[in-house]
């Protein structure tokens, strides 16, 4: 891969632009709601709690530039919780499940609705997602969405395609798979950057390179220089979750990584992948690819090393080891890409929620937000609407969607949940190499990569 550029924030932050830091917080100062976190999920709850509220006093803190964490670096599937109907009829019923997964279109309709009235260039671009099967072994993945979408009523939700159909929309040899209808791409650092002007523009005080030491039930919010007071405090830090006292074991860290091709148009042209449609695979360590405004592929890989604790890792960030096995798989994908350059990869934590839904939810004045296992841009809108109904304490349908204070769920403690995820990860990335071979990865493989499903324990996809 020569050439290529192993950058920080990646390529879409480059491609939106810089932005000037706003000031950090120097002195003490109160709000009627203070922000912990300004990627989509701190940034689109202050925008809806000034929706709500034009007049509400609302502060941000952000450790480093708002919207420059996974929120502006991710491959910008825009998706529902439609996929997930298993999980959610499993723990909450039917009724309560389908409200949750009707309720996450409005992260697709919205942020597209959002770019058009405010006038923001995001590349939202609407068009169903497939999940494909490059292995018999992934022919079934999506075969319990599939059912439970059909038991519930909505079986235009998740459609299963066969090869020939998926050839019409990428030929590429793929085995069969499925469509999830509801979904869009964006290009995520614009979103993020459009969203940060916005909310400064509406008059929210973003403090930015304010990172948060403290954070007591009471809405108070100690940084190095300053304090907040605040009637309310939303806690929306991702994967940093799990450093704040009281969320230890509420998630855990995982890590993505992306590579992404020069233009490539004539290859797009070729294999007829024309129409916008983001695709995933159906392995449990997932690719995910899709295409740019540009003629790009940008090729993602959920197989990153584990994280610690709630702690910042640089590995999480630029792993050399999952980029090249990204690079490699890539082109397995598109043989057709030989000779073709790879410019950038880049990388950043998961939040890996035990029951693989968001959660959010309330400890006192503390409002939090987590658990978005690889998939939040869409649901981090609907988080955003949740979120400031909590803060502001107004009660409605969506502060009741089973997402919110669900049955509580825990991770293992720490080192064995970074042991045990670490041997379970590798495990997984065995057996998927040895399905790609068209053999059984060994028993122990087995044993382990099994491990997760009988522990009742969902994998972040
Ligand atoms: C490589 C990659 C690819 C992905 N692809 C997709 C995809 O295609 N589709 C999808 O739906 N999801 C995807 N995701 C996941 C998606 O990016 C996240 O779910 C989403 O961005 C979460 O938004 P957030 O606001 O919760 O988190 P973040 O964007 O992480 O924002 C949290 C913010 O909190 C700040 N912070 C942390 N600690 C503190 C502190 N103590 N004080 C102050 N601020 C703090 C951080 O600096 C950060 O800016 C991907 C993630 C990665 C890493």
């Amino acid at each position: 891969m020569d050439g290529l550029r192993h950058t920080r924030y990646g390529w879409w932050l480059e491609e939106a632009g810089r932005v000037e830091a706003t000031r950090p917080l120097e002195r003490d100062t109160s709000a009627d709601v203070v922000i912990v976190g300004a990627g989509y999920l701190g940034l689109w709850t202050a925008w809806q709690l000034k929706a709500l509220e034009p007049g509400c006093d609302v502060v941000v803190l952000e450790s480093g530039l708002a919207g420059h964490g996974p929120s502006g670096r991710n491959g910008g599937f825009v998706s529902t919780l439609w996929d997930d109907l298993p999980i959610l009829r499993e723990r909450v019923g039917d009724t309560r499940a389908v409200a949750v997964a009707r309720a996450s279109e409005r992260g697709v309709r919205g942020i597209g609705e959002w770019c058009d009235t405010e006038g923001v260039d995001a590349w939202y671009r609407a068009a169903p997602t497939l999940v494909v099967a490059t292995s018999e072994a992934q022919l079934g993945a999506s075969v319990d969405a599939i059912a439970a979408c059909e038991a519930v009523g909505g079986p235009e939700e998740v459609q299963g395609l066969t090869a020939a159909e998926l050839r019409a929309r990428c030929n590429v040899g793929f085995l069969g798979g499925a469509l999830l209808r509801t979904s869009a791409t964006v290009q995520p650092a614009r979103l993020a950057l459009a969203l940060r002007a916005k909310v400064i523009e509406a008059g929210v005080r973003l403090h930015e390179r304010t990172p948060v030491r403290r954070l007591r039930r009471d809405g108070w919010v100690a940084t190095t220089q300053g304090r907040v007071r605040a009637g309310s405090a939303v806690l929306a830090v991702n994967s940093a979750t799990a450093g704040f006292p009281g969320f230890r074991l509420a998630h855990a860290v995982a890590s993505s990584h992306i590579v992404l091709t020069e233009p490539v148009p004539d290859v797009l042209d070729e294999l007829g992948w024309t129409g916008g449609e983001p695709i995933a695979d159906g392995r449990s360590l997932l690719h995910y690819l899709r295409t740019t405004r540009d003629g790009r592929i940008a090729f993602g890989w959920g197989g990153g090393r584990m994280g610690f604790g709630g702690r910042r890792l640089g590995r999480l960030e630029v792993d050399r080891d999952a980029v090249r096995i990204a690079g490699d798989d890539l082109l397995r994908f598109f043989p057709q890409l030989r000779g073709r350059r790879i410019t950038h990869a880049w990388g950043g934590p998961i939040d890996v929620s035990p029951t693989h839904l968001p959660i959010f939810g309330s400890r006192g004045a503390v409002h939090h937000g987590f658990g978005f296992t690889g998939n939040g841009v869409g649901p981090a809108y609907l988080g955003g609407e949740i979120l400031a109904r909590l803060a502001l304490d107004r009660r409605d349908e969506l502060t009741r969607l089973a997402l919110v204070d669900p049955e509580p769920k825990l991770m293992p403690p720490e080192p064995l949940r970074w042991a045990g995820g670490s041997l379970i990860r590798s495990a997984l990335v065995r057996a998927g190499r040895a399905e790609d071979a068209g053999r059984r990865a060994d028993p122990a493989t087995r044993f382990l990569a099994g491990l997760p499903r009988r522990l009742r324990l969902h994998l972040p996809r």
